[in-house]
């Protein structure tokens, strides 16, 4: 059985900490392989690789740089099969969906091709007596990223991409459940040309999470995974001087109002809820009908359609979804529907006694959906990141967005209606940070930027898009007079425009 290791200044290393974990193919329980943990002088020796490679790499012009990221893409396109088979059995996903992983990713990094355009400052002529202002953008020099399970190539290249583009180099430290992807991706930069030492992987858990917290040549660190460890992170690197920015968890709602196409809401809530087996960050958690007749001709639509969902092994070509991502995923999923159950709220789809014929040791789970949700429950207010829809009933469109704007969490929501008036009110007034009108799943194209509010996200600035070169790189600004023959004397007063 193959033991991932690091993957450091452009080679494969094996770990030496003596820490192992398990890898698992969840799509029939067993052990896929064993993934080493870093200790802290594992992450220093990254850090060290990176911090010697970067200087060069940054002096090399940004064309240059994105040249070879256009070289990369070349070569996962070559290797999209292989790579979305690992990724598919070491996340539990479907093979198509895994592809969508994969190229999520991808499209960020055709993003930061445009590198020399994002890199390029400003100037003034003449912004005083023979005075110039320009400013620059220049690399940070290592930065980090720190990633969860469920997208293990789009959210490291969401991070890598810009970062590397704008002269960084960058040491990922994956998910320790599904590491394949992010070190099949570091020998595909390598194979692109990137020099070695610009993208570094140190596997681990929680103790090399704070050896990047920690350590004093990473300037900026990336976070994506759930809110308690989001916000741990971010304290712990603020406190530590670094730039951080980080992504938590979600309880993303849909409202549906009494004139939406309710065939359409309906097949969007399928898709939105339960692909991914809801493994995602912008999954629909919650249908948020306006009136009763609305939430009962809803609940015609939706019962069954759950009741039929397609559950199978990750390799299936039919699947709707796969399985969970580890044995322990499933029983917090299973336990958060006994929960709800025992809070009151109707089950209308159990999905828990489902088991995958043939695959019994999965980590499967079927569809589940709850009526008459309530905002008092705990299946309501908690982030529980399996294929569980929770329907709570609203009187009027302002109830439904008071549901939204009072949750704790606001990654995304969506709205269906088919009435302009109405959508434009809710996005001008949800207090959500991305938002679908009649698009259930609204994950801005690279070229914007993706960032919940509220306790979806820590920091001030959002990922890709232009964000994410203000957040790779620090502006310089220099004010400069030229004649070098103009002799003015000593001045005592704060220069002004007066
Ligand atoms: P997680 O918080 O368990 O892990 C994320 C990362 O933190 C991993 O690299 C992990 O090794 C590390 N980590 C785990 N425990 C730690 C600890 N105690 N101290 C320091 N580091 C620790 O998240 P996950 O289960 O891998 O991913 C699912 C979560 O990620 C969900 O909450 C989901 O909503 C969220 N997510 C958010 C976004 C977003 O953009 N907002 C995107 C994808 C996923």
């Amino acid at each position: 059985m193959r033991t991932y290791g690091h993957f450091i200044g452009g080679k494969h290393v094996a770990g030496k900490s003596g820490r192992i974990a398990d890898v698992f193919q969840p799509l029939d329980g067993s052990v896929f392989a064993k993934v080493a943990l870093a200790s802290k002088a594992e992450v220093r020796e990254a850090v060290e690789n990176a911090k010697a490679a970067q200087p060069a790499w940054a002096a090399t012009n940004p064309q240059r740089r994105a040249r070879v990221l256009m070289k990369f893409l070349e070569l996962c396109a070559r290797d999209n099969e292989k790579m979305a088979e690992l990724l598919a059995r070491e996340h539990g996903k479907t093979i198509p969906d895994a592809k969508g992983d994969i190229q999520r990713g991808l499209e960020v990094v055709e993003f930061a091709i445009g590198a020399p355009q994002m890199m390029k400052g400003e100037y003034t002529e003449g912004a005083g007596p023979g005075i110039d202002i320009y400013s620059m953008r220049q690399p940070l020099g290592v930065c980090a990223g720190i990633t969860p399970f469920n997208f293990p190539a789009m959210i490291p290249l969401w991070k890598a991409g810009p970062a590397i583009a704008a002269g960084n180099a960058f040491v990922l430290k994956p998910s320790e459940r599904d590491p394949g992807v992010p070190l099949m991706l570091a020998e595909l930069f390598l194979e692109a040309g990137l020099p070695p030492g610009i993208f570094n992987v140190v596997n681990g858990d929680k103790e090399s999470v704070d050896a990047v917290l920690d350590d004093p040549d990473i300037k900026a660190v990336g976070f994506v995974g759930s809110t308690s460890i989001a916000e741990y992170v971010y304290s712990r690197g603020c406190a530590a001087g670094k730039r951080v920015q980080c992504f938590g968890g979600a309880k993303n709602h849909m409202i549906i109002l009494p004139d939406a196409d309710l065939d359409q809401a309906a097949d969007a809530l399928i898709g939105a809820g339960y692909g991914s087996a809801g493994e995602r960050c912008m999954a629909i958690s919650v249908a948020v009908p306006v009136g009763e007749d609305t939430a009962n001709r809803l609940m015609e639509r939706l019962v069954p359609r759950v009741e039929s969902l397609k559950i199978g092994p990750s390799t299936s070509a039919d699947a709707d979804f796969g399985p969970l991502v580890t044995a322990q995923a499933l029983e917090r999923v299973r336990g958060y529907v006994d929960i709800g159950v025992n809070e009151g709220a109707k089950l209308v789809v159990d999905g828990r006694a489902f088991r995958m014929q043939g695959y019994e040791n999965g980590f499967y789970m079927g569809g589940c959906l709850f009526d008459n949700v309530t905002k008092d429950m705990r299946i309501y207010k908690e982030e529980i990141f399996g294929p569980v829809l929770s329907v709570v009933r609203a009187k009027t469109y302002a109830e439904a967005l008071g549901l939204a704007n009072d949750h704790e969490y606001g990654n995304g929501v969506a709205i269906y209606t088919r009435d302009g008036d109405a959508a434009r009110d809710f996005a001008a007034k949800v207090e959500v940070g991305m938002v679908g009108i009649n698009v259930p799943i609204p994950v801005p194209l690279a070229y914007y930027t993706f960032g919940g509010w509220k306790r979806s996200s820590f920091g001030d600035l959002n990922q890709h898009g232009p964000d994410a070169f203000r957040f790779y790189t620090k502006t310089k600004t220099v004010t400069s007079r030229w004649p070098s023959g103009i002799k003015d004397g000593a001045s005592f007063v704060i220069p002004t425009m007066a």
